[in-house]
């Protein structure tokens, strides 16, 4: 008999309960590849003669992290559980029960998560109970950022422009708003597009990519009238995107959650980068 538990991601077993209550709270954001679970470097990178698999993310598992999540499992399931530990961008959870073995697959966030979380893990996953599951869910929104970009970024990235310094910019406000925390968010000019003597209709300053994990920043603001606060505070708007996911409300996805305002107002120049917005919009649309 085979029984199967099967989490996808995005996957939201509270959503029905999603109220206030779930209004994200600042990450505090832990790194990507969790301490115990280390990241091979990719070989074409290396000179070292060293031989992997072709395909699929490559890493390093800290057995005794694993074997003490895996202790966890067995304690609670009184009985042998096999755990694995992975890099999986869809599947964050599966439990498979063959001929009586259990299995169990977890992304490897769980692997350096908190006692609370490690222990809901455990009882979600054996006994799909939903305070557990709650937990479980709060926990991967708030690690969202570890999950791999399923897409890698085309083309080269160009990060100094002629007047601003696109990465200078991005250390600064990582630096001063999210405490170092972000370290795996990619950022780009965009490409120069001719205006043809004809003014825009609009402009995009900024956008946010998910699948990329890269931020694009409009080339119109790499210029000398452009004053570095408004510049940096358009970086900081994407930034914003890239820590706080949308979050849903009443089935709509909401990008610029009541949370996202707030932070976004955080940043130090924001009535000043909202008035020069406002006045220099016209120069903008046709620079
Ligand atoms: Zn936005």
């Amino acid at each position: 008999m085979t029984s199967r538990l099967q989490l996808a991601f995005p996957w939201s077993p509270a959503s029905q309960v999603r109220g206030r209550s779930a209004a994200r709270r600042a990450p505090s954001k832990a790194p990507r590849i969790a301490p115990s679970a280390v990241r091979i470097p990719d070989p074409r990178l290396t000179e070292l003669p060293l031989q992997f698999a072709a395909t699929g993310p490559q890493i390093f598992v800290h057995e005794g992290a694993r074997q003490a999540l895996e202790r966890r499992f067995e304690l609670r399931a009184r009985r042998a559980v096999q755990l694995a530990v992975t890099d999986n961008r869809q599947r964050i959870i599966t439990r498979t029960v063959e001929r009586g073995r259990v299995r169990v697959r977890v992304h490897m966030m769980f692997l350096d998560a908190p006692e609370h979380v490690q222990e809901a893990l455990v009882g979600y996953v054996l006994l799909e109970d939903r305070d557990a599951s709650r937990v479980v869910d709060k926990f991967i929104a708030s690690n969202r950022h570890r999950i791999r970009a399923s897409r890698p970024v085309r083309g080269p990235l160009n990060t100094r422009g002629d007047v601003h310094d696109l990465l200078e910019t991005l250390g600064r406000l990582n630096a001063r708003y999210l405490g170092g925390s972000v370290d795996d968010v990619l950022i780009t000019w965009g490409r120069r597009t001719r205006t043809r003597g004809q003014p825009r209709r609009t402009i995009k300053l900024g956008s946010y990519s998910t699948s990329e994990r890269l931020i694009r920043i409009h080339p119109v603001l790499d210029r000398q009238w452009v004053p570095r606060y408004f510049m940096s505070y358009v970086v900081y708007h994407e930034l914003l995107h890239h820590v706080l996911p949308p979050t849903t409300q009443g089935g709509r996805s909401v990008v610029h959650s009541p949370e996202f305002l707030r932070r976004e107002r955080e940043y130090r120049y924001y009535e000043r980068a909202i008035e020069w917005e406002r006045s220099h919009l016209s120069r903008l649309l046709r620079a």
